[in-house]
């Protein structure tokens, strides 16, 4: 043991590098960590905590207007994008410190640098220069947001920069048809920008079941996003004061602000990977085994570099499983199935399981439970919108493969949900289940229908 400097050295002090850090170290492990940027990674720096406060503040807008309807005179609401941020940041600010707090107290070493890999056992700081020596190695490091390769790509921005921008864009054309571009589109609109949204693709959420792909761009747009499908942005150009998006098709965009969120290219460049023979797919991530393993024995990888399920949760539960395995003497599969997920766009998408079409493909016979109504707060507040649920269940077991809901509070519906389906709760189970009135959620339990 003591011809190594450490047991475990952590590239990475995101989700998942900080959980395995700290559950190693509490298993008894020497463990150094090192962080290029801020503590806390992706998710509570520039991803997942920074944009649902966003989402938080832009949702107000919706609240004042939907408020007339209810009796109330909502006059003079203003919104400053500098309070916002500034508010923001110092909350980022407080959990990074409780990050560090949390890493020393389980007496994990941080290095705050940028490390490399030398060799299958040996990493160097690059802001010191010092090696280190570590018995195993744990890549955490996570993803990057991609830019195409378009002329003037220079001025655009990703989700990075779209944290800290110094003022609220007027105008905003983002390109992209995933989960960060809605939601981004969303919350830019709830702010008061014009946004619009280009997407390559004919519908956007590819992966997400069919009606809801459909139901929440529908919505997007009666809420004032301007989509456009089957294009992209062929080029920006600079101008006095605005940038110009040009489309494929030719169209100019003036906009203050153009974003791409385009997809998340796992870290695994410039770190001498490639020279110890850490072997990467074809999506550029790293090939690792059941319990996170690399295709060199003595390095593992967990979380976004991995690119199997790219959640915050998802990341920690790996990062644990890998610290119980390895120094907890509790040999541990991280478990990919039946992960709820939420998309914070307007409205709002909970879902867990399997869609529709995944279940098809996977040759299940199938009912379909579906309901689409006015949800109560729309019948006085006069907003157009309305709540989609939808349970994809298994003919012969009855048992519910997928749960997929498009509404106010869909995200906390789900997660509940989830348990039953992680269970393996039969659709005859929900009906036992008395319905909790007046809400929305009561329509999972009472839906006798198949559509
Ligand atoms: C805009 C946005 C919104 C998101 N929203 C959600 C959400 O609502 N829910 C959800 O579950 N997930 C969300 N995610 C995804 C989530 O943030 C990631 O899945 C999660 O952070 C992955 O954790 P990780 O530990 O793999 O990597 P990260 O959290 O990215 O941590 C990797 C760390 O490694 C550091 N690093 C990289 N290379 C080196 C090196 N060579 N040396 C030292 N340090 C290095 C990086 O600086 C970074 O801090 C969102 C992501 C984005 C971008």
């Amino acid at each position: 043991m003591a011809e190594y400097d450490v047991d475990l050295f952590v590239i990475g002090a995101g989700s998942g590098g900080v959980r395995a850090a700290r559950v190693a170290a509490g298993h008894g492990a020497r463990v150094m960590i090192a962080e290029e940027y801020r503590v806390g990674g992706t998710c509570v720096i520039r991803g997942c905590v920074p944009k649902k406060l966003l989402v938080y503040a832009s949702r107000f807008s919706h609240e004042f207007e939907d408020a007339a309807g209810f009796g109330w005179t909502v006059s003079g609401a203003k919104f400053d994008w500098p309070t916002l941020i500034a508010n923001k940041d110092k909350e980022i600010a407080r959990l990074e410190a409780a990050y560090h707090a949390n890493l020393a107290r389980a007496s994990v070493e941080i290095a705050e640098s940028r490390a490399v890999v030398e060799d299958a056992r040996t990493l160097r700081l690059l802001k010191t220069g010092a090696r280190v020596h570590a018995e195993t190695i744990l890549l955490a490091n996570g993803a990057h947001p991609v830019l195409p390769l378009i002329p003037g790509a220079e001025h655009a921005i990703t989700s990075n920069e779209a944290f800290q921008l110094a003022e609220l864009p007027r105008r905003i054309v983002i390109q992209g048809g995933g989960y960060i571009a809605a939601e981004f589109a969303c919350l830019f609109h709830g702010l008061g920008a014009d946004v619009t949204l280009v997407h390559r693709g004919d519908e956007i959420l590819r992966g997400f079941d069919d009606d809801v792909r459909e139901q929440v761009r529908s919505e997007m747009v009666g809420r004032g996003v301007k989509v456009i499908l089957g294009q992209t942005i062929a080029s920006i150009e600079k101008q006095a004061h605005a940038l110009q998006a040009v489309l494929a098709n030719g169209e100019h965009h003036p906009a203050d602000q153009v974003m791409f969120a385009i997809g998340r290219a796992p870290n695994i460049k410039n770190i001498g990977l490639e020279a110890v023979g850490v072997q990467a797919n074809a999506a550029g991530a790293v090939v690792v085994d059941e319990y996170s393993r690399s295709s060199v024995p003595s390095i593992y990888a967990i979380g976004d570099v991995t690119h199997r399920l790219a959640l915050t949760p998802v990341a920690i539960r790996e990062g644990h499983a890998f610290a119980d395995t390895m120094f907890g003497n509790k040999p541990t599969k991280p478990d990919h199935v039946n992960v709820p997920s939420a998309v914070f766009c307007d409205p709002e998408i909970g879902f867990v399981g399997l869609s529709e079409a995944q279940a098809r493909e996977a040759g299940f016979a199938l009912d379909i439970y579906r309901e689409q109504f006015r949800p109560m707060k729309a019948t006085l507040s006069g907003r157009a919108t309305s709540v989609l649920m939808k349970l994809v269940v298994e003919r012969a077991s009855e048992r519910v493969l997928g749960v997929h809901i498009v509404g106010e509070g869909a995200a906390e519906m789900v997660q509940l949900a989830a348990i039953a389906v992680k269970m393996g709760a039969k659709k005859s189970d929900f009906d036992l289940t008395v319905a909790l009135h007046p809400t929305a959620a009561e329509e999972l339990v009472t839906m006798h229908n198949k559509s």
